[in-house]
């Protein structure tokens, strides 16, 4: 992709100033988060990083990831039914991963018992980066589909203005007001205040499930706030809150600390090191009652990366979404190489090609949060270590996307003002709320642009890689 703003970038004086105005104007917008020295305080607080200037995107790109979210939600939300599915394609690796495993377990409990939980709630993030062909061309490849706590869709709403304001400081109005407005806490709060409504009772109250460490708390703060507005009750609890103050009366209602939950919104619960017994008791809690959860275990599960890699086997999609093969295009449209590491054949020869040439592929166990995945030297000695034992099979491979790098300024707390060849990674939010068999609510909620410099091969903005940005469409 061609560098939007090859004049600025090389102009210390007007990046300096242009720095300063920005920063401030986060702060004054609420592009804020809490502080590593103080995770769990709001009276010391930073900005949350961002670039100084908007990336470039391609226009037809942009729209395409737009035009697919409607059918993301859709695949989600049938794999998440679909337990035959789940079982075949998870087989493998629950006995290869404990965590997966953990979770199956629970989802095959909830659904022995018979669910009590009538209305479902999906919010995910569909993550994309932009794969520079050898003609120059980029083209769409989805990274991963987010259906567990996908995040920034609150802080993102104030980046657009900051950029706004930046590009009118660089004496660039013109293009300052062709960047799009954007605000996901709606789109996010509207499917939860439809989930609320379904639940069918006004006393009953919307509980976001949150960590022990809450550095990301201002990001929350603006769907709480989207869904105060709308005059309903929010409640912040921890799992160690559920399994001291909660509990399931006999038609498993759920109530904690003496309140009805109608919706659990999880922010927690996609890393295994957060779960201990206790975690797990209330986990499974939570899972049996009558809330609606967002999302359900079903719908957490469906977004492992050995599903993501089965989905793209031919066939699979059309198992799942019989009828549309319009949707299917779409979807398919975007995938990249996703290959299985089982046990056999097939496993064998791709982890043999992996091994000969590490700098195509990324390796990736069934983890969320950023950096855990495997890259180059260390994706060779990986497998080479793990190619004949059981343990390969908690692992998928993908090709590696290469993008085209631009130059950028990630302004972050305490950090020199230094310019770093930049790749971002769209994302588009997607919401839909079903009830029974009837899909209620499907759209596509909003974006999130992410830039990181390109010596970091893996980690998003909580893992303090990557930093906030905004699409300059060209
Ligand atoms: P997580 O669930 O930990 O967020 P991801 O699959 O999103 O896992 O990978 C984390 C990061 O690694 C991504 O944000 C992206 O920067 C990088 N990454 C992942 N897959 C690829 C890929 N196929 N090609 C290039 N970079 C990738
Ligand atoms: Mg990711």
């Amino acid at each position: 992709m061609a560098a939007a703003w090859q004049d600025v970038v090389r102009d210390a004086a007007a990046v300096r100033e242009a720095a300063a105005v920005a920063v401030d104007a986060a702060l004054l917008a609420g592009g804020l988060m809490r502080t590593g020295e103080q995770p769990n305080a709001s009276d010391v607080v930073n900005f949350a990083p961002f670039t100084l200037l908007p990336s470039a995107v391609p226009q037809a790109l942009f729209e395409q990831a737009y035009a697919v979210q409607q059918d993301f939600n859709l695949l989600v939300d049938a794999v998440s039914q679909n337990k035959e599915f789940l079982e075949q394609t998870l087989a493998s690796t629950i006995k290869a991963d404990d965590f997966t495993a953990r979770l199956f377990r629970i989802y095959m409990q909830v659904l022995e018992e018979g669910l009590a939980q009538t209305v479902f709630l999906g919010i995910n993030r569909s993550d994309y980066m932009f794969d520079c062909g050898l003609d120059g061309t980029a083209a769409l490849r989805q990274i991963e589909i987010n259906t567990i706590a996908a995040s920034f869709g609150g802080l993102t709403s104030r980046t657009a203005d900051v950029h706004r304001l930046v590009l009118k400081v660089l004496g660039k109005t013109e293009e300052a007001s062709r960047l799009l407005p954007n605000s996901p806490a709606k789109g996010l709060a509207l499917g939860i205040a439809k989930a609320w409504e379904l639940y069918g009772s006004q006393k009953a109250v919307v509980m976001f499930l949150v960590e022990e460490v809450q550095r990301n708390i201002f990001d929350q703060r603006c769907v709480e706030n989207e869904l105060w507005n709308r005059n309903i009750r929010v409640v912040r609890k921890r799992f160690r809150d559920v399994f001291e103050q909660g509990s399931l009366d006999a038609s498993r209602r759920l109530y904690v600390d003496g309140q009805e939950v109608a919706v659990v919104y999880y922010r927690e619960g996609y890393m295994p090191h957060i779960y201990n017994q206790q975690s797990w008791e209330a986990r499974l809690l939570l899972e049996r009652s009558r809330a609606v959860k967002c999302p359900d275990i079903a719908t957490q599960l469906a977004g492992t990366k050995k599903v993501q890699q089965e989905l793209s086997r031919l066939g699979t999609l059309e198992k799942l979404l019989p009828g549309q093969p319009e949707a299917i295009a779409r979807i398919r449209a975007t995938f990249a190489g996703l290959y299985s590491l089982d046990e056999g054949e097939e496993g064998d020869r791709i982890a043999a090609t992996a091994i000969a040439d590490p700098n195509r592929f990324v390796l990736k166990p069934q983890r969320e949060g950023g950096g855990n995945n495997l890259y180059g030297e260390e994706l060779r000695e990986v497998l080479e270590k793990i190619k004949d034992s059981p343990e390969r099979t908690s692992y998928i491979l993908m090709d590696k996307i290469k993008p085209q790098p631009a130059p950028n300024y990630l302004l972050r707390a305490h950090s020199p003002l230094q310019v770093s060849e930049c790749i971002s990674e769209l994302g588009i939010f997607g919401v839909y709320v079903r009830q029974g068999q009837k899909l209620v609510l499907n759209r596509a909620a909003g974006h999130l642009l992410r830039t990181k410099a390109i010596e970091h091969a893996d980690g998003g903005v909580a893992a303090g890689v990557a930093v906030l940005d905004t699409p300059y469409l060209v």
